[in-house]
């Protein structure tokens, strides 16, 4: 599932796989860039902006800055191979593009929304994202003020869109409520402490960079890295209530209804 944390660090390992390596070919497998050839450019960088990949190179020669975009939403991913690697990672139909370098070959499976604009043109594609959790601008007011400008939502979706904030996914979105003790259908209005919650989600987020094994709970073993995310019918951690499981909008959504006091149903 990717979230915030996992686009992070996907772009990491996309910049340590192809930083400054000039590309000695491309494939693109989606109709808007089918004849796109990036052999001969440079990548420079990779960022990410919520589940938002901004992978950015040097067009040849002519000093022209661009970004190729993705966005990972529920299914995609990226995976670096090293030269003569078999791509086993997903089945071959889900491929969408191809980089290929000397040292590595990048491969997207299952992207969204891939385009290729002019790196000052990034605003066009991410400007409507709320601060990012794992940015270097990260805005705590900033995500409050946005979240706030909704009373009425419900705090579980309002967690959700990434124009309030961007990087929480349904498992963090769960978590934060779960730890902070919320109803996720309580109104934006009635969270006692907008400014406590977006700060403990930014820092499940940080907590889980630079590995792929997201937990919440403190704990890496298999079975125990959530406190209700995928835990339905289960007891709760900390009071042994079953958790609950509901859809909420498009989602699902995990609670404890005695940790989470609120809303009856
Ligand atoms: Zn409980």
């Amino acid at each position: 599932m990717p979230e915030g944390d996992t686009v992070w660090n996907t772009a990491r390992v996309l910049e340590r796989a192809l930083a400054g390596a000039r590309l000695t070919g491309s494939d693109f497998r989606v109709p808007q860039l089918a004849t796109t050839d990036l052999t001969g450019w440079v990548v420079r960088e990779c960022a990410s902006r919520g589940k938002h990949l901004l992978l950015r190179l040097d067009g040849p020669a002519d000093g022209s800055r661009w970004t190729l975009h993705s966005h990972l939403r529920m299914d995609g991913t990226w995976r670096a191979y090293a030269p003569g690697e078999r791509w086993t990672a997903r089945p071959a139909h889900l491929i969408r593009v191809v980089l290929r370098a000397p040292t590595a070959t990048a491969v997207g499976y299952h992207l969204h929304e891939v385009a290729l604009v002019p790196t000052d043109e990034e605003a066009r594609l991410v400007g409507h994202l709320g601060p990012d959790l794992l940015g270097e601008d990260w805005d705590p007011a900033e995500a409050i003020r946005r979240l706030s400008a909704h009373p009425d939502a419900a705090i579980g979706p309002a967690l959700l869109d990434q124009r309030n904030l961007a990087g929480v996914g349904n498992l963090y979105k769960c978590e934060v409520l779960f730890l902070r003790g919320i109803d996720p259908r309580t109104p934006v209005r009635d969270v006692p402490d907008l400014g406590c919650l977006v700060t403990l989600a930014q820092e499940l987020l940080a907590a889980n960079r630079g590995r792929w094994t997201q937990s919440t709970t403190g704990s890496l073993r298999r079975g125990q890295t959530s406190h209700v995310y995928g835990r339905r019918a289960q007891p709760c951690r900390r009071c042994g209530t079953a958790i609950r499981k509901e859809e909420q909008g498009e989602r699902v959504t995990y609670w404890c209804p005695t940790c989470q006091p609120g809303t009856t149903t």
